[in-house]
């Protein structure tokens, strides 16, 4: 498969009354065409000011991408101007935010909001940009578009909302779609049917994916593959598939633990002790140490290297190393008794 955004040994600082606060260590994730990655961690792991990196949407007065490079389609964003991103923006590379209310401009019909991007990237006249707005909001299975076209936000509600904003982003057919958190806002039949509607046009469209979430359950039906970031860092990667039946990785393991499963109604549910690390001081050795059933001195004297596990998959553990004691996932991280 085509690559077509691979973002390497990436660091991002905040600059804080504080200290410097290094959000991004290392990060290394890739893309390619067509396809879905999800990037899964609690708030504070860093997953969201990854994709804003790319974006190139981090506060530039606060913020400050250190080292590394994101290569979409050869270009590192990491050094176009401002205004060569603009011209990436929305059109080859597009954003949905958790809250659609705020994404969406209450004054405006959301067909005017549909046609702007439409207008700005894609040169159509008017009636081409209506017609075009129309169009999208049946792909996003907006009931009646035509006479819907001409209303403003508040006449729509949540889900219908972000199916908008969904139309919004996809209005120039990027090539890659990033959406961060897009159905946290949304109550639980809602969010079902939003994710539908995004692997369905992931289907349509052959946009390729990056979904950011707190929530490991929302990964399964949409992405192909996961990367799973902890303390600034990616702690492991793998297909959908691996990650889920043989995650590697106690982290992980305690993602899945916290996860409700229909098939384990009497496995009890794990929540994770303790609070992720201060990034303004990170520890030298693993992230997780703190927080960690396992960790030995090794973990916390030294950061430990991504293990291969096969071509997809990897993660950075020290009890992946050949001289550590076996330790098996608890009994909740096992997801359908597979592994
Ligand atoms: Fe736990 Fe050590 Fe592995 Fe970190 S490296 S997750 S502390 S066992």
């Amino acid at each position: 498969m085509k690559r077509i955004l691979d973002v390497k040994n990436l660091n991002v600082s905040f600059h804080t009354f504080a200290g410097e606060v290094k959000a991004v260590r290392g990060v290394n994730i890739h893309l390619d065409k067509g396809e879905s990655l999800a990037v899964v961690g609690e708030s504070g792991s860093g997953k969201s000011v990854t994709s804003k990196a790319i974006m190139r949407l981090l506060p530039e007065k606060t913020s400050e991408i250190k080292e590394g490079q994101i290569l979409f389609e050869g270009k590192d964003l990491a050094r176009l101007s401002n205004r060569e991103m603009e011209k990436i923006r929305g059109s080859e590379i597009s954003m949905i935010f958790q809250d659609p209310m705020t994404s969406l401009n209450p004054t405006m019909t959301i067909g005017k909001q549909i046609m702007e991007g439409l207008r700005k990237h894609q040169n159509l006249s008017k009636q081409e940009a209506k017609e075009r707005a129309i169009n999208l909001l049946k792909l996003v299975n907006i009931p009646n578009p035509e006479l819907r076209v001409n209303e403003y936000p508040h006449q729509f509600s949540g889900g219908m909302r972000q199916r908008v904003v969904i139309a919004i982003a996809l209005a120039c057919n990027p090539k890659v779609l990033i959406a961060d958190e897009p159905t946290t806002a949304l109550d639980v039949t809602i969010q079902a049917q939003i994710l539908d509607l995004m692997r369905d046009l992931q289907e349509k469209t052959g946009t390729a994916i990056i979904l950011i979430t707190h929530d490991l359950g929302v990964v399964a039906n949409l992405s192909q593959r996961v990367a799973v970031m902890y303390g600034g860092t990616i702690v492991e990667t793998g297909t959908t598939d691996e990650v889920f039946y043989n995650p590697k990785h106690p982290y992980t393991w305690g993602l899945l633990a916290s996860m409700p499963k229909l098939d384990a109604k009497d496995k009890e549910l794990l929540a994770i002790p303790g609070t992720p690390p201060n990034l303004l001081k990170p520890p030298v050795g693993c992230p997780f140490a703190a927080r960690c059933p396992h960790a030995m001195q090794v973990c916390t004297d030294h950061m430990p290297d991504a293990t291969e596990l096969s071509s997809t998959h990897q993660a950075a553990c020290w009890l992946l190393d050949e001289r550590a004691p076996k330790v098996e996932p608890p009994e909740a991280a096992v997801v359908g008794g597979a592994r």
